[in-house]
């Protein structure tokens, strides 16, 4: 990371953070965040990974604290100011972290864990007292962040990256979609995932570039700071656009007007962390002129495979490797399999995580024996560009020796008019192995399942129609708005 810090002492008075209506310097950041380091060190010369947890909402402070701890020697651990306490607890215990920094707001809520865990709750302003501790020389090998998985799957992994992979992650976007110091990027993502710390946040400041935070998503003021005409990118998760768009829908002629104009102006909007719903796609671009850049990363390994900038971005398709990412497409065997055949995706190079924290029997199961990370996603190569069919473990579904792409049911059911979202997963089944089921939103109270299911014949092959339907007023998600599919399975247990 030490690059990133060099870089910011170039950008000097440029604005790097805007924050609660105020602008903060490049030359506040790296004040801040020495301070910080300075704190956090106290008599010692390096706090030698020793994991550093804060619970900040997205703010200056938040990239200070993170910054300090980097510039301390430390492993930044962010928590999720969304989740419950016994989640925080299984991070700071799984951690086994020295301390957490924490917001004003938070300090309370955390104090219970101070004498179960013996861990100390620092309230965050004591972070930024004038303190001026010389800094440790940091190898780009360091550990330098925990970020805990999505848990879609299962319980949340910590994944463990060093200076180095966190700068491979950066530089590739960088380069990928051209950022430089012009930019101005809002960011409206949770900041204990990759998508909000590397993709928005870590992409802006290694660029010189300004990172405004709005600490909690709301449509309205998204829409107007679209409509100021500052932002030159946007980047979010596909129920942000579906819920931008709702607002839009609802607005008058003249605001939509208003609004499309200002967003045709970006120069760059990206969607990602879930697959992005075709007609969420053309919706979107119907009012802002503007096609949505897809891409496909994972906690572990940054960003994979990305449309691309400035040639063809494919609607349901994440495109091409980017750059520094070596990536192979496999069958069970680990053998290459051909284009229009379904494989895993495999991934190498630098952006790769180091280990699963304390986990090195799961961390040695992550990779194949000549190095290769196993993702669990499974796509094809599908004239030039990549798709993804959705994950292994959820995501295809084996039934009566097929195995099925529960994301292509889901784009096929999408196109009727009485459907406004839905979810496919496989149930077991003694005959089939798995019975494919739809959990599915109604857009209109007249969706009849059996007319439905004579629809989906006109459109699918017969193995690939659901057995079984339930409907719902709203699919179960987690923070980044990811399907949590083993919860829709439940659903069908219960119904
Ligand atoms: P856990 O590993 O705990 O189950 P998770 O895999 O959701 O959670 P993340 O690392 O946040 O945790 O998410 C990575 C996953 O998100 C990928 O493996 C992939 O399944 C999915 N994903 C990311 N981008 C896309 C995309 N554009 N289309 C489809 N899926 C995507
Ligand atoms: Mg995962």
């Amino acid at each position: 990371m030490l690059t990133l810090f060099e870089r910011a002492k170039t950008f000097g008075e440029r604005k790097a953070i805007s924050s609660n209506n105020q602008g903060y310097s490049y030359d506040q950041l790296i004040a801040s965040s020495n301070a910080v380091a300075s704190n956090l060190l106290g008599n010692s010369t390096d706090l030698n990974e020793g994991r550093i947890t804060f619970l900040v909402p997205p703010s200056f402070e938040y990239t200070a604290i993170q910054w300090g701890i980097w510039k301390a020697g430390g492993i930044a651990v962010p928590l999720c100011v969304l989740h419950p306490l016994p989640s925080i607890q299984y991070v700071l215990e799984d951690t086994q972290a020295e301390m957490v920094i924490a917001h004003k707001d938070y300090v309370s809520f955390l104090k219970p864990l101070e004498a179960e865990l013996g861990i100390s709750v620092v309230p965050m302003e004591a972070m930024f007292a004038e303190n001026n501790s010389s800094l440790p020389n940091l190898s780009p090998d360091r550990r330098a962040m925990i970020l805990y998985t999505s848990g879609t799957t299962s319980k949340p992994k910590g994944v463990v990256t060093t200076h180095a992979n966190i700068e491979a992650q950066i530089t590739a976007l960088v380069e990928a979609w051209e950022w430089e110091k012009d930019d101005y990027i809002l960011n409206i993502l949770p900041l204990h995932h990759v998508h909000g710390i590397i993709n928005v946040m870590s992409c802006a400041l290694w660029s010189g570039a300004c990172c405004e935070f709005l600490p909690k998503f709301n449509d309205e003021k998204v829409w107007e700071i679209i409509c100021s005409g500052r932002l030159t990118l946007f980047m979010a998760v596909p129920t942000i656009y579906y819920k931008l768009i709702a607002f839009w829908d609802d607005a008058n002629e003249e605001e939509k007007k208003k609004m499309s104009e200002a967003a045709s102006k970006l120069r760059l909007m990206v969607s990602g962390s879930a697959a992005l719903p075709v007609p969420v796609l053309e919706k979107w671009r119907s009012i802002s002129g503007q096609t949505l850049l897809e891409r496909y990363g994972m906690t572990e390994i940054g960003m994979g495979l990305s449309n691309s900038y400035r040639g063809e971005r494919r609607p349901g398709h994440v495109g091409l490797p980017l750059p520094t990412v070596e990536m192979r497409l496999v069958d069970a065997d680990n053998n290459s399999v051909g284009e229009n055949e379904p494989g895993e995706f495999q991934i190498k190079g630098p952006s790769v995580f180091k280990e699963y924290w304390q986990k090195p029997d799961a961390t040695e199961k992550a990779f194949t024996e000549d190095g290769w990370f196993i993702t669990g996603d499974i796509g094809m190569l599908n004239d030039g560009l990549y798709k993804i069919l959705g994950r292994d473990s959820v995501d295809i579904i084996k039934s009566g020796g097929y195995k099925i792409s529960a994301l292509e049911i889901e784009d096929v059911m999408r196109k009727h008019d009485f459907i406004s979202d839905c979810a496919v997963v496989g149930l077991p089944d003694e005959e089939w192995g798995e019975v494919i089921a739809a959990c599915i939103v109604p857009s209109n109270e007249g969706l009849n399942t059996e007319e439905l299911s004579a629809w989906l014949k006109t459109q699918l092959p017969g193995y690939k129609i659901p057995r079984k339907y339930i409907k719902i007023s709203e699919l179960p998600r987690n923070v980044l708005g990811k399907v949590t599919k083993n919860e829709v399975k439940k659903l069908f247990e219960t119904k």
